[in-house]
């Protein structure tokens, strides 16, 4: 629990992969932290089913399994683990102030934000239904799944284009669905699409809804947005990759993104533009986005607010 005045070496805002391996790592270096879950404990891994990318479970694992040992990992160290959403945060100081739940005030020598992103969905209520049964925002996480069937993909952008050329190397086929009659994808990405022969694309064609047997899909409902044209596509799976939203509102306007919001750290290191304050995770990575690239920069977050501790002690020896 949050005490009044309370002052603390290392602050970790989040609680995927990212947030909980700083945490492991900061705790073990006796930085004593204190991590809040955000409103989704676990983030997005909470969100999936099975988990077989991720080195160290050799016969795969499920998604909030993985982020309990992640969790228990954390706490095994002493981190202090607490349920609540940081809600404001000042970095003008020397010592960071950040406020949870608009109620308590905690400073920190150190903050590693870890807050992730959120996959955008197409809203259907459908969608959401068979989420983890045929449904799926990340392809290269569960592509596997779907060796030698029919899929579609749907998105236009770069995610899209790259996902759609991974899912044709094990899927019997891909459609890919580009609701304008063109591509938003590089040049460069759009010429691997339309050169891998078991991607078909059908251009103006918007999801109307899911279709399933109630367990598993079965489909996709599509339609023409010029001609409004209906047809079912028999597929067992869909990618949706119309984009992230990188969870940054809190920042905006103190920590440097880039224009899609994503946070800025300079290269080969977490260290934002304020001292003190290190960005990890899919919130500051838009390229990688998986489990274990997010790991390995918290791992680094940890030890660059260890080190910058280090030296600010030093300094004022
Ligand atoms: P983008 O925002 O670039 O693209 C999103 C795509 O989804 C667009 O084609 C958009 O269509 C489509 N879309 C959005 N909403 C819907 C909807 N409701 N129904 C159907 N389609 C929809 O997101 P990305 O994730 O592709 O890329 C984000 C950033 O990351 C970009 O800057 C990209 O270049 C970068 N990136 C770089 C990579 C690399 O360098 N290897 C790999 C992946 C991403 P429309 O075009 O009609 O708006």
């Amino acid at each position: 629990m949050p005490q009044e005045n309370e002052h603390v070496k290392c602050l970790i805002i989040g609680s995927g992969p990212a947030g909980y391996t700083a945490a492991i790592y900061a705790a073990r270096a006796d930085l004593k932290p204190v991590l809040y879950t955000g409103i989704v404990p676990g983030g997005q891994l909470t969100q999936t089913t099975e988990v077989e990318n991720f080195p160290g479970y050799p016969d795969g694992v499920q998604g909030p399994q993985m982020m309990e040992d992640f969790r228990k990992q954390a706490e095994r160290f002493g981190t202090d683990i607490r349920f609540g959403y940081v809600t404001s945060v000042n970095f003008s100081e020397d010592v960071h102030k950040v406020v949870i739940d608009g109620e308590h005030a905690i400073t920190a020598d150190t903050v590693i934000i870890a807050t992730g992103a959120t996959a955008k969905w197409l809203g259907l209520e459908s969608e959401q239904k068979y989420n983890g049964f045929g449904v799926s925002a990340c392809a290269v996480c569960d592509g596997f799944f779907f060796r030698g069937q029919d899929v579609a993909i749907v998105g236009a952008g770069d995610t899209a284009a790259e996902e759609a050329t991974y899912l044709a190397k094990l899927a019997n086929k891909v459609h890919m669905l580009v609701r304008r009659d063109e591509f938003r994808a590089s040049k460069a990405m759009q010429h691997r699409v339309l050169n891998t022969p078991n991607i078909e694309i059908h251009y103006n064609t918007e999801t109307k809804e899911i279709v399933g047997d109630g367990q598993n899909l079965t489909g996709v409902l599509i339609y023409n947005n010029q001609t409004l044209a209906e047809r079912v596509l028999p597929v067992t799976g869909f990618f949706v990759a119309i984009g992230h939203k990188p969870n940054t509102e809190l920042f905006q306007g103190i920590l440097d993104m880039d224009i899609n919001g994503y946070l800025i750290t300079q290269p080969d290191s977490t260290r934002t533009n304020i001292e003190g304050v290190f960005a990890c995770g899919d919130v500051q990575d838009h390229i990688y986005r998986q489990a274990v690239t997010a790991a390995g920069t918290g791992c680094m977050a940890a030890l660059e607010a260890e080190r910058y501790l280090a030296a600010k002690e030093y300094s004022m020896m």
